[in-house]
This record gives C-alpha cells, structure tokens and sequence, in this order.
C-alpha cells in the first residue's frame, strides 16, 4: 500500500475508534447494535472495534439488554480503570499531582505550597518537586506504570501548547521554560501542557459544569485571575497563547500597581492575595471583624479565614466578597457583550463557601452589561471546585487518549 494511502486508512481506523469510544463515555452503556446506530459504522466494523477494545481492557460486558425479536443484545460499557492518567497544577504558589482513572476520579492527590521567596521558586527547584511529586504517586498508587497513559500539565502563564513552552510563569518569575520535555526526559510519559484556566474549561467541558455546552467561559480567581475560553467547542488561544488575561483588564484606572507593572488592574484589586492585603490593612486601623479571630498574627491571615468570617456573618468579610465581586462582574461583563457566551463557569476560593461574591458578580453584570447577553448568560459555580485545574490536567491527557491513535496503531 502507497504511504499516503496507509495513511489516511489508520486514520480512518483511528476515527472509527474514537467515535466507538466517544458514545461509551458521554453515554454510558450501550449494546452493539446502538453504537453503530448513533455512529452511522456498520454492525461488523463495530464488532471488530469493540471487540479490539475489549481485549485490550477498555470495555466490559455489563449484562443482557432487551430483545427486539432476536438474541437479546450484550451491553457493554467503558472500564474507566483500564489506564490510569497524572494531572499535574503548577498554580501560582502551589503545586498539586493527582492520579486518575478514564473518569477523572483521583485516586491518589498530592499538594506542596511554594513559598513566595525567591530562592523557592527557581526553575529547576520546582521542575525537581513536580518530577519527585510525579514519581512518588506512582509508587503510592501501587498502580502498574505501563498503565500510565501520560502526564497532563496545567502551568500558570503563557504557554504555548505546540512548543511545550512556558513562555513566561509571572509568579516564578521565569520565561521560555522547555517544562513539557523536561518532565518527560525525565519520567518517560507523554507530557501534554496547557495554560491552567484553559485546563480548566476543557476539565468543565468533559466532567464539570459545561458539559454539551460549546461557546463558555471559565474565570478562576486565585492569586490571579484569568479566563479560558471555549467558542465553538475549542478553546481560544489568541496568536501568542496569551488570549483570556483579564486580570490585566484595567477596571479602575485609578487603582492600586499591577505585577505587571499598570495600575489598577482586577487582579491588582479582586484576586485573593489583594483581598487579604485589604483586609489586613482594615485590622491594622482596628476595625472590627472575626477575620482574624484564629490567628495570633494579622500577617497570617488568608482567603479562607475572608470567607469564613463572611460565612459567619462578618460585616467587613462581606464587603470585602462583595466588593471584588462587582470588579470581577465589570470585567465578566465586557467579555460577556465581546463574546456571547451561554454561560460563565466560576471557579476560585471565594465562590466556595458562601454566594457573597457570586451574587455580586451576577448582579453587576445584569446591571451593566449589554442587555441581550448578558440576561442571558448563566454565570455560576464549577462543580468540579478545588479540583478544577488538576481535572482539567488530567483531561489534557484523556482527550488524547480518546483520540483513540494508540489503537488504531496497534490494531
Ligand atoms: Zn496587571
């Protein structure tokens, strides 16, 4: 067979395995005949495809559906712990390796904080935890190594997915960074990489909030603040992978100085660190609060002593939730009238606990932008939570896997 010819039949085949497995995951069980009704392959191709997967571990035979007149059809369903994928979040200030199965269930999680000092955050400090972190999962999980499919990454920053490059990591204060294949020099999986925030809307789309939705938003606030954002079922990247930076978008032009060197900036004004800063700053004058009822330091406090404090009612926590939010739903509201999105997944510390900051942000938008989107728009909470970024790593992988190229090549 001709080059070209061989080709675009492994493709072929490699399509025709995908599909099979795309009407596995998104609906659960289904008989033979089913699967080749919803992907339009003949009855023998799917019996050669099925039973391929099957003796390769991916699906199991559930039972005995219904009889339409004949034998009564065998149903089969995906094994979701036939591989097993490593989600790794290189966030900012924290770091966060999970193992998971085919259904992003983490099975084993690990969390290191990097300090805000300079010498914790050299590159090759960090590359050697997340590489240390990544080995000793594996050996935890007692999970065979040959069934590791790869390692997804979600870095904070700009990171250019085609190269595996970080291009610039603000918080580690490095740029041009071959993270991707370093990790893999280093532990031997395919190392797929992305933006976290892009991670993830992609983590939504599969698992999370977004499911069937093709044109959304996903914001996460932490120390910053970004937006991934999928239109027609694709996450955007802009020319230089630097699309969805909206803590740079200026929403007070009188406002306190950026990392990135403007002023009044949301991440400057709504992101958690500049939360505490103010509220800090409030104790410090002597108002009265409980944000820092459980620490001997005012200098310890953190987001989630905020929102505790608002849980419970605090005057100045709830300001202080409200307040970013109505900076967080200026900005949403400009990407809402650019963009027009069905909906706006949330996700970040301050939306977990209480609605303070939420409702803020949905009235803001409401109030002030473009009538037709944004009534329309949905903006609500990630269902995935605190898992969000290293769910979105591990889907990295998982749409790989899905692609279905493993198979077709060893078919
Ligand atoms: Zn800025």
């Amino acid at each position: 067979m001709s080059k070209v010819l061989k080709g675009s039949f492994e493709l072929m085949k490699q399509l025709n395995i995908a599909a099979v497995l795309k009407v596995l995951r998104t609906g659960g069980k289904r008989s033979r005949a089913e699967i080749a009704e919803i992907t339009g392959l003949t009855p023998a191709s799917v019996t050669n495809i099925t039973k391929f997967l099957m003796n390769a571990g991916y699906l199991n035979e559930t039972g005995i559906g219904e009889s339409s007149g004949g034998r009564p059809p065998v149903i089969l369903e995906l094994n979701p712990e036939a591989r097993y994928v490593i989600g790794v979040d290189l966030g900012v200030g924290v770091i966060e390796v999970v193992i998971a199965n085919l259904e992003a269930k983490i099975l084993v999680k690990k969390t290191i904080k990097i300090e805000d000092k300079e010498d914790e955050k050299v590159y090759n400090i960090v590359l050697n935890k997340i590489i240390s972190m990544i080995r000793e999962i594996i050996d935890e999980s007692t999970i065979g190594k040959e069934k590791i499919m790869g390692i997804g990454m979600a870095v904070h920053g700009v990171v250019n997915t085609s190269t595996g490059v970080s291009e610039f990591a603000p918080y580690y204060n490095w740029k041009k960074v071959s993270i991707s294949q370093n990790v893999e020099d280093a532990l031997g999986y395919p190392v797929y990489i992305d933006n976290d925030v892009r991670a993830m809307a992609l983590g939504e789309s599969w698992f999370g909030s977004a499911r069937g939705i093709d044109n959304f938003i996903t914001i996460n606030i932490s120390n910053g603040i970004g937006a991934g954002i999928i239109i027609d079922n694709k996450p955007y990247y802009g020319v230089d992978y630097s699309a969805g930076e909206i803590g740079h978008i200026v929403v007070d032009v009188d406002g306190p100085k950026c990392n990135c060197g403007n002023y009044g900036c949301l991440e400057s004004i709504a992101s958690n660190k500049s939360l505490v800063k103010k509220a800090m700053k409030l104790i410090k004058q002597g108002i009265e609060t409980r944000i820092s009822k459980n620490k001997k330091n005012v200098e310890d406090i953190t987001i989630e002593d905020i929102c505790e404090a608002a849980s419970n009612g605090d005057e100045t926590a709830i300001t202080l939730l409200k307040e970013a939010g109505r900076y967080i739903g200026l900005a949403i509201s400009n990407l809402v009238n650019t963009l027009n999105p069905t909906q706006v997944v949330m996700v970040g510390e301050i939306m977990l606990s209480n609605d303070y900051a939420l409702e803020s942000i949905k009235g803001t938008v409401k109030k002030v932008g473009f009538e037709l989107p944004a009534q329309k728009t949905r903006i609500l909470q990630s269902t995935l939570g605190s898992n969000a970024a290293v769910i979105g790593a591990v889907t990295l992988v998982l749409q790989e896997v899905f692609k279905g190229k493993e198979f077709a090549e060893k078919q």
